[in-house]
This record gives C-alpha cells, structure tokens and sequence, in this order.
C-alpha cells in the first residue's frame, strides 16, 4: 500500500511525444518473465531475452545466438562475445555486464564468419553498428532474425570492477568468477575464490559508484538512447516500487514490429514466458527517473563546457536549472576518475558518505 503511494507521488505525467522521444517506435508494451525456473533463477531481471533465445533455438528458428559473457584473467573482469548454440551456453552468459566492451571489434567479425541464422543481445549503441552493418552487408541482414536491446543506463569502465574488487577479495586468493545482480530485486554480486569459496555482497557495493557516474565510459556521455530504438525488442527492469516485495523479478518489454511481437507471443503460447500486456505509460513509469536524464544529452553539453569535456549534442532539448545540477554532477564524477589522483581519493571515501551523496543525487533526478 505505502510502496503503490510512493510510485503514484513520483508519478510522472506522459505524454505520447514524450514516450516516443524517450523510447521510440513501440508496436506493444509488456510485462514478462520466463516461466522456466532454471532461467528466471539465474536471470539478471526475469530472463525474458534467455527465454526467447532458448525458445528459438530449439524452434529451429536461430542457429545461433550472440551473447556478453564474463570471464575472469588475472583478478580482472574480461568481457567476451560469444555466439553459442545450446541452452547451457545460453544460461552461463545470462546477467548483466557493465562493463565496456569493444563491439566493432570484438563481435562484428563473430556475426560476420558466422554462418547459420542469428540472434543478437546487445546494448543500445551496440544496435547502431549492428544496424549500419545490415545496411552494408546483405548477406548479414539475412542472417540476424531477432535483435534484443537491453535498457541501458550507462556501462564503466574496468577500473569500476577493479575498485571493488579490491576492496572484497581476500589477500592471496584468486577470484575465478564474479556476477552481478543475483537474487531478488537488485541482488548481489557473486564472488567466488580459487579455493571455492564464495562471498556474496550487495549489487550496491558496485552500483552506488556507477549511478553517481564515477568511472563512465566516454561514450555514454553523448548518448540519448536509453532502450535501443533500432532494435526488433528492448527489455529492461522494472524498478517500481510496487514490485519490490513480488517475489518474481519481472521483465519491462518494448516490442517494436509485428514480426518481433509474433515471436514473444509464439514463446507465451509454448508456455515458455508470462506475458502481460500493459501501456507504454507503465514502462515509462518503471524507467522514469532514468528516461528524461539519459535523453537530455543537451543538459550534459552545457555542464561540459563549463568543465572543459567537450560533447556533441543530438537532441537540443530543453534545460531546467535542475537538469544542469544533475549533468554538472555526472560529468563532475566522471572527470574525477579520470584522474589518478582522483581514483585513488574515491577509494579512500568511506561507504557511507557515498551513500548520501547518491540519495542526494537521485532526489534531483524525481523533480
Ligand atoms: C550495461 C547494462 C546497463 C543496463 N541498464 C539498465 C537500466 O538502466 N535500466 C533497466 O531497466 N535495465 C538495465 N539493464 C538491463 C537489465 O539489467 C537486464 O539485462 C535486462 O532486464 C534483461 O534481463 P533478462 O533477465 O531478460 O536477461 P538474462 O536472461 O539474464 O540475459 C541477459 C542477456 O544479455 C546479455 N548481455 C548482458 N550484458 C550485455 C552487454 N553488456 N552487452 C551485450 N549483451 C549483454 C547476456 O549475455 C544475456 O544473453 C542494463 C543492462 C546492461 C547490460
Ligand atoms: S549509455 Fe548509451 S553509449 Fe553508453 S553503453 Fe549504454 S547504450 Fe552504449
């Protein structure tokens, strides 16, 4: 009761120029989660893309499936690409990666060699070069059936992981895997050792830093694109209030084509996925805090001149004073890990303070 209180005070009014500005073309809009346990246990949120990936895999429908795996070398994260063809594959790159990668490098040749039909998961600007490739190359166009965008609020780079790794690995002990956003809601970050041991401490360990923009990838800084307009589906989290307490994490889905929309209902009808259909203005509300700011590049054009980071603006949207505080605050955050000097003071600054400094930082974010 309080919880739906809360989400109605923060409720924001949409309109559908604002949806489509925010989201961009939507065919449909649902609520989802995977109705097999193993998947929707492991997921990152309610395993919706495994789901659909498993379904058309054994459809026949797709060869292949390309995914973001981590690996660990070294006591540090490796991101890896992979394009895999069995369920178990499948559920071993399942979760989320925050970490910066290198697409045009690292998966473009995987999709190019390889020579079955695809599906691709992908981060938003990760559609970009997926799409401007289609374009160039026929016969890849023919092969992707499906491409998935995530929603994406920003990803960090390696030294983000590095810092907390620091803080919780034991002296003398190897780190062999390492997980974000196990369990329910917001979950924790699985750690686990040479000698077998496992440590698990809350997603916020990590998440806190990355919301407040400490150790942002470049590149997100020039980005409007929060749900991956160029992609066939875009899924995303649910954070309303109103589902903390739901035992099931569910899946946010924006369906953008009717070919798309056929394949989520095929898996419903298999009984593969729970689906509910529900408005564009509900998804909104589940992303509402992160929509308006990831899409005001224009806020951050203005915060950057006075900080000396040059970005380039897409939109030339409108600027509120608060708009400004909050691009002022990122890109503050951001400079500040750019630095050595700055790196090594954040490590320094006890968790607590970090803490307040995020609560104050999503407070602007509401207004
Ligand atoms: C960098 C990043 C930022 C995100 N930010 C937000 C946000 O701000 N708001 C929000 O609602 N949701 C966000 N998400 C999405 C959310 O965390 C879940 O990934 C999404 O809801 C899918 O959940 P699922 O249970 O269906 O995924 P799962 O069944 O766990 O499968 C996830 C799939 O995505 C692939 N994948 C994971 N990371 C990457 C990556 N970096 N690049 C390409 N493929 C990847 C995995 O290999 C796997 O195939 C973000 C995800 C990422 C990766
Ligand atoms: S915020 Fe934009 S640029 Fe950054 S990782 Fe996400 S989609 Fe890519």
């Amino acid at each position: 009761m309080k919880k739906n209180l809360i989400d109605r005070i923060l409720k924001r009014k949409w309109t559908p120029e604002l949806i489509s500005k925010y989201m961009g073309n939507i065919e449909s809009s649902w609520l989802a989660y995977s109705l097999d346990e193993e998947i929707r246990q492991n997921a990152a949120s309610g395993g919706t893309i495994t789901t659909l990936f498993t379904y058309l895999l054994e459809a026949g429908d797709i060869d292949g499936a390309l995914v973001c795996t981590t690996e660990v070398e070294g006591n540090e994260l490796a991101p890896k690409y992979k394009i895999v063809t069995t369920r178990e594959e499948l559920i071993a790159a399942q979760g989320s990666k925050y970490i910066e990668t290198n697409f045009a490098h690292d998966a473009v040749p995987l999709i190019k060699e390889f020579s079955g039909k695809l599906a691709l998961a992908l981060i938003p600007c990760d559609t970009w070069i997926v799409n401007t490739l289609r374009k160039n190359n026929p016969e890849v166009d023919a092969k992707i059936k499906l491409t998935i965008s995530v929603f994406c609020g920003h990803i960090s780079e390696p030294a983000l992981s590095r810092l907390v790794i620091k803080k919780y690995k034991p002296a003398g002990l190897s780190l062999v895997s390492f997980r974000h956003r196990v369990g329910h809601w917001r979950g924790k970050t699985r750690y686990k050792f040479e000698d077998n041991t496992e440590l698990e401490k809350p997603f916020s360990a990590f998440s806190d830093y990355q919301n407040l923009y400490f150790f942002c990838a470049r590149k997100c800084l020039h980005c409007n694109d929060h749900t991956g307009y160029l992609s066939d589906i875009s899924v995303g989290d649910v954070w309303l209030q109103s589902m903390k307490d739901n035992p099931i994490k569910h899946n946010a889905v924006i369906v953008r084509n009717k070919q798309a929309e056929s394949i989520l209902l095929d898996a419903q009808q298999k009984g593969k996925i729970y689906l509910q259909s529900v408005t564009n203005e509900f998804i909104a509300d589940a992303q509402a805090r992160s929509l308006p700011m990831h899409y005001n590049v224009s806020a951050r054009v203005k915060a950057g001149k006075l900080l000396g980071i040059n970005i380039s603006d897409p939109v030339h949207e409108r600027v509120r004073l608060v708009d400004f505080l909050i691009a002022y605050t990122i890109l503050l955050n951001y400079r500040w890990t750019t630095t050595v000097r700055g790196r090594l003071e954040l490590g320094r600054i006890p968790k607590p303070l970090i803490k307040l400094y995020l609560y104050a930082l999503k407070a602007l974010e509401v207004l």
